[in-house]
């Protein structure tokens, strides 16, 4: 594991992006306004450009194509949330790694899970 100093890897870039990303998605609003609808907009389109792993953008770009998030959007934070989760295992299925159970996508990234292991 490199030492937390360093420039990320693939691997490192992609946890902190993805952590950014769905909780992003999981405080996005249930029904946000048109200027929230075209920031997050704006914000998930700008990643297959601007994403500084080339295979990683190039790959969600395609993806992009054939599951556009404008409709997620739109509808607001469940959409998105789900969303953002087919991505995700998109990737963990080409890489190998299990899927994510998209049900536990508001434990794992707002509200913390039933159990009460990661309250405060
Ligand atoms: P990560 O996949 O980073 O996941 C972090 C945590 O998110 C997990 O521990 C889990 O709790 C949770 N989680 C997992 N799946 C989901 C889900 N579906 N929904 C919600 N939460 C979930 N790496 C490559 O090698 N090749 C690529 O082409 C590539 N493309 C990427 C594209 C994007 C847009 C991003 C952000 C990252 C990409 N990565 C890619 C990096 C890769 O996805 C992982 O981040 C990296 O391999 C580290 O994996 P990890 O096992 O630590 O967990």
């Amino acid at each position: 594991v490199l030492p937390a100093d360093c420039p990320p890897d693939v691997e490192r870039l992609g946890r902190h992006t993805w952590t950014f990303l769905h909780t992003t998605a999981s405080y996005f609003p249930p029904q946000p306004s048109q200027h929230q609808k075209s920031s997050m907009l704006g914000l998930l389109r700008a990643l297959p450009t601007l994403y500084p792993c080339g295979v990683c953008a190039d790959h969600l770009g395609q993806y992009m194509k054939t599951h556009p998030p404008e409709a997620a959007v739109e509808k607001g934070r469940e959409a998105l949330e789900g969303w953002l989760c087919n991505v995700h295992n998109e990737v963990n299925e080409r890489l190998g790694k299990d899927k994510f159970n998209c049900a536990n996508v508001p434990q794992r990234w707002r509200d913390g899970w039933a159990d009460g292991h990661c309250d405060p």
